[in-house]
C-alpha cells in the first residue's frame, strides 16, 4: 500500500514536471517568436524612422528594407533639402520620403506647411463681355525704376500690376509701398527668383512663396491673393513638380496668371522699338490681354517705351485695369503638361 502511494507520488511529480517543462518549452517558443517579431520591427523602425500601420505595411516595409542600401546616400541630402519649417508636422510622410527621395513629395509634407497660409476665396468678378481691357504686369521689381515708371503710370492714369521678388533695401520697400499707394496691383513673384531651387519641390516653392508674401504684407500692408511663378508656371526647372504646386496653391486659395502678351524685354538683344512692337501687336491679337514686362534696373528700354504704348492703346480705346484675386485667371494661364 505504502509503495502504491510512494508510485503514484512519484508518478504524479513526474507528470506535473512534464506540464510545467512543456510549459515552458511554450513559453520560450513564444518569447522566440515575439524575440524574432520584434527584431525585424527595430530593423524596419531603423529604416524608415516610424512604425508603419494598414495594408501599405507591407509594401512599405519592402520599400524601406530592400533600399536601405541604396538610398543611404541619398537621405542626409533629402533631409537637409528639406524646409526647417517643415519639421513641425508630417513627421511620417518625412520618413517615407527618405525611404524614396527620387519620388514625389507626399503633399502631406507640405499642406502641413504655414497653416495661416490661405487666402481668402473671393468670388470672380463677371467675365468682361465688351470692351478692350489690358492687364499691364511688371515683373523682378521694384528697382530703381519702380519710381520713374510709377510717374510714368500716373502721368498716363493707368494703373498696372507688380509682381514683386525679395529685395529689403530702404529704397525697394519705399517702392513696393508707392506701388500699393498709388493705386497698383501687387502680387508675389518669388522671393529668391532661384528656379532650381524654388522648384526643388512643392516644399521649397511654399518656403520662398511665404517669405515673399509675408515681405508684402510687412512692407505695404496687403496680404495679396495673386502671384505669378518666376520663370512662368511651366518652365524647365519645375516639370515634375508643377502640376503638384499648382494643386498645393489653388487649394490655398492664391491665383497665378501667365501671360498672352509678352513684350520680350528679357530676351536679350530686344531693341525699344520691338519691346513696342511686341505689346502692341501682341494686344490687337487679343480682346483681353496679359502684358508681360519687367522692371529691374536693366530694364531702361521698356521703361522708356512705355509712354509710346500707353498713348497708342489708349487712343485706340484700350482700357487698363488692375489685377486682383476677383480677376478670373483661367485665359491667362499655360496649360500644364499632364507630367
Ligand atoms: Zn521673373
Amino acid at each position: 500500500m505504502r509503495h502504491i502511494l510512494i508510485v503514484t507520488a512519484l508518478f504524479l511529480i513526474v507528470l506535473s514536471s512534464g506540464a510545467v517543462i512543456i510549459g515552458i518549452t511554450r513559453e520560450v517558443k513564444a518569447m522566440a517568436l515575439s524575440g524574432k517579431t520584434a527584431v525585424s520591427t527595430g530593423d524596419v523602425k531603423t529604416a524608415s524612422t516610424q512604425p508603419l500601420s494598414g495594408p501599405e505595411q507591407s509594401s512599405a516595409v519592402l520599400a524601406a528594407v530592400t533600399s536601405v542600401p541604396t538610398s543611404s546616400a541619398s537621405v542626409p541630402s533629402a533631409s537637409s533639402r528639406e524646409p526647417s519649417s517643415a519639421q513641425s508636422g508630417a513627421s511620417s510622410s518625412r520618413s517615407s520620403q527618405s525611404a524614396a527621395a527620387s519620388k514625389p513629395m507626399d503633399p502631406a509634407t507640405y499642406q502641413a506647411m504655414y497653416p495661416d497660409l490661405y487666402a481668402e476665396k473671393v468670388p470672380l468678378s463677371a467675365p468682361e463681355q465688351q470692351g478692350k481691357v489690358v492687364y499691364l504686369t511688371f515683373d523682378d521689381g521694384p528697382s530703381n525704376l519702380t519710381l520713374p515708371l510709377l510717374d510714368v503710370l500716373d502721368r498716363y492714369h493707368v494703373k498696372a500690376t507688380f509682381f514683386l521678388v525679395g529685395k529689403t533695401d530702404s529704397q525697394d520697400l519705399k517702392a513696393m509701398k508707392a506701388i500699393v499707394d498709388r493705386g497698383h496691383g501687387i502680387g508675389v513673384h518669388s522671393y529668391t527668383h532661384n528656379l532650381p531651387q524654388i522648384y526643388a519641390n512643392p516644399a521649397a516653392f511654399l518656403d520662398d512663396f511665404k517669405k515673399m508674401h509675408d515681405l508684402i504684407q510687412t512692407t505695404t500692408g496687403v496680404d495679396t491673393r495673386i502671384y505669378r511663378f518666376a520663370g512662368g508656371s511651366v518652365n524647365s526647372y519645375n516639370r515634375t513638380d508643377a502640376k503638384a504646386i499648382i494643386t498645393e496653391m489653388n487649394r490655398r486659395g492664391y491665383l497665378y496668371y501667365d501671360w498672352n502678351v509678352s513684350s520680350e524685354d528679357a530676351v536679350r538683344g530686344t531693341s525699344a522699338s520691338q519691346i513696342y512692337n511686341n505689346v502692341i501687336r501682341g494686344v490687337h491679337a487679343h480682346s483681353h490681354s496679359m502684358v508681360l514686362c519687367h522692371n529691374t534696373s536693366a530694364k531702361g528700354k521698356t521703361l522708356a517705351e512705355i509712354p509710346k504704348i500707353l498713348e497708342t492703346l489708349q487712343k485706340e480705346g484700350y482700357v487698363f485695369k488692375t489685377l486682383d484675386s476677383s480677376v478670373d485667371n483661367a485665359p491667362y494661364i499655360f496649360r500644364v503638361p499632364a507630367n
